[in-house]
């Protein structure tokens, strides 16, 4: 394989290989919180305690993946457009 089929197939393999991730899972963790759906503090004594609740997920824990969320809105606007 030359370098330059190299360089247009590979993030080919990516972006698909993101598309398929989003397909199979389209909530991921929360990047703040790492899914723990409260932002993590330590107490004196250096151990993790649970603080206030995430403020990016609002506890909810999961985010949408921003590949899913442009799909939800690509589709969203061909529904409205072939009505
Ligand atoms: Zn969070």
């Amino acid at each position: 394989m030359t370098p330059t089929a190299l360089a247009i197939a590979f993030p080919l393999i990516v972006t698909l290989c993101y598309a398929a991730l989003c397909a199979i899972s389209p909530f991921g963790n929360c990047r703040k919180c790492r899914g723990f759906g409260y932002a993590l503090k330590t107490d004196r004594r250096g151990r993790l305690r649970p603080g206030k609740t995430c403020r990016r997920c609002h506890g909810d824990r999961k985010r949408i993946r921003v590949g899913r969320h442009l799909f939800n809105l690509a589709a969203r606007l061909h529904r409205d457009g072939t009505r």
